[in-house]
């Protein structure tokens, strides 16, 4: 199977590469590297053996996705590519659905064009908004409390309608709960621009001396500690993730919704604590005021994944602080070339 992978040079698409190469998946990237670097595919090359073929472009450009289609058959598109940071989306909106609403509908555009019907995409927890209750089951309400969110709403309606108006197409929506973690090889991992936005790039940062001290955004919150809690998933299961949807429903016809997270919260404190154990050492922090849009809880109800795609996150939390670790030790500051 060849499948074209937009955004595979970003986090959570290099790994998807790797366990799609472990799997026999052939993986096609197409990235712009507006947030990745074109290293990553010598990583990629470095665990796996192969090297996947890339192409340098964007989703909003129709003639690289037209020469992608006719140079390969592909079987199914995995649409990572996006603009991701909560606080930018809300300085530059338009900046956010021209790339990635726009962006999506030029490439579903495109792979109509070329007789492409299954289609994987990223979406995000975010489009819950802020639960009435935990965990979150997949028909719970949607709502959107920044124009990132709303983008990704956008994108989810969008398919949506497609999809109903083309019934014979497979579209899966995935909804990322917060990965983390790295590669256990400590070869690739998240390397953000800039101060990072998450909670466990920021703390790496602070472990490995870039940073001096994290702020926590609250700690009156109606949790067990005052902190937030997440549910947060390993980078590589998430991955597999992918395969399993690859593997078991973007070959049915249907519009797929799944949650893709562990089922367990952790709260800010808690990761605190994880990393130090896992870095072996103190990470200073410092309790500020919350973080403005910042929901106090929100983790998954991952059982509809398991009972579909036979998909069910493995690593522990332990392993997803440890692999961050190695990865942030190893690259005190990311990919270099
Ligand atoms: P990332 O920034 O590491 O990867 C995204 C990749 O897409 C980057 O390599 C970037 O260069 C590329 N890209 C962006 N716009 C493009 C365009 N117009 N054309 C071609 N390439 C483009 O982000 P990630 O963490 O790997 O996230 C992947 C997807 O998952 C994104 O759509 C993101 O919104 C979604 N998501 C991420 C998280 C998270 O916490 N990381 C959570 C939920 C959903
Ligand atoms: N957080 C924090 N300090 C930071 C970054 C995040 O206290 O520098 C908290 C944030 O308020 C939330 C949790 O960590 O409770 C996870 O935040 P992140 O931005 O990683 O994910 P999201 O809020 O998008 O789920």
């Amino acid at each position: 199977m060849k499948v074209l992978v937009t955004g595979g040079t970003g986090y959570i698409g290099s790994h998807t590469c790797i366990q799609m190469i472990a799997s026999g998946v052939t993986p096609v990237i197409l990235d712009n590297l507006y947030n990745s670097k074109a290293l990553v595919l010598d990583r990629i090359e470095e665990v796996t053996g192969t090297r996947p073929e890339f192409y340098q472009g964007d989703i909003r450009d129709s003639a690289i996705l037209e020469t992608i289609f006719a140079q390969h058959r592909i079987d199914a598109v995995i649409h990572f590519a996006g603009l991701k940071a909560v606080g930018e989306s809300v300085e530059k909106p338009l900046m956010y659905y021209e790339n990635n609403v726009a962006g999506t509908l030029n490439l579903v555009q495109a792979m109509e064009r070329a007789g492409v019907t299954r289609l994987i995409f990223s979406s995000s927890a975010t489009v819950y908004g802020d639960p009435a209750s935990v965990p979150i089951r997949e028909n719970f309400p949607t709502s959107a409390t920044n124009p990132y969110g709303r983008s990704k709403l956008m994108v989810e309606e969008c398919l949506s309608d497609f999809h109903k108006a083309n019934p014979e197409w497979s579209i899966t929506l995935l909804r990322y709960f917060n990965p983390v973690g790295a590669h256990k090889s400590g070869r690739l991992g998240e390397d953000p621009q800039g101060i990072p936005n998450n909670l466990l790039p920021f703390v790496a940062q602070v472990a490995v001396g870039r940073r001096e001290k994290l702020g926590v955004f609250g700690n009156d919150y109606p949790t067990p500690d005052g902190t937030g809690v997440r549910d947060y998933i390993h980078v590589v299961d998430l991955a597999d993730g992918h395969l399993a949807a690859l593997n078991k429903v973007s070959q049915k016809a249907g519009l797929h919704i799944f949650n893709l997270g562990t089922g367990h919260g952790n709260s800010v404190l808690e990761m605190v604590a994880a990393f130090e154990q896992a870095a072996q050492k103190p990470i200073p922090y410092q309790i500020l005021p919350r973080r403005p849009g910042d929901i106090a809880e929100c983790w998954a109800d991952p059982s509809y994944a398991e009972q579909q795609l036979g998909w069910k996150a493995q690593r522990s939390l332990q392993e997803m602080v440890e692999d961050t670790w190695r990865w942030q030790e190893m690259n005190p500051q990311g990919y270099q070339d």
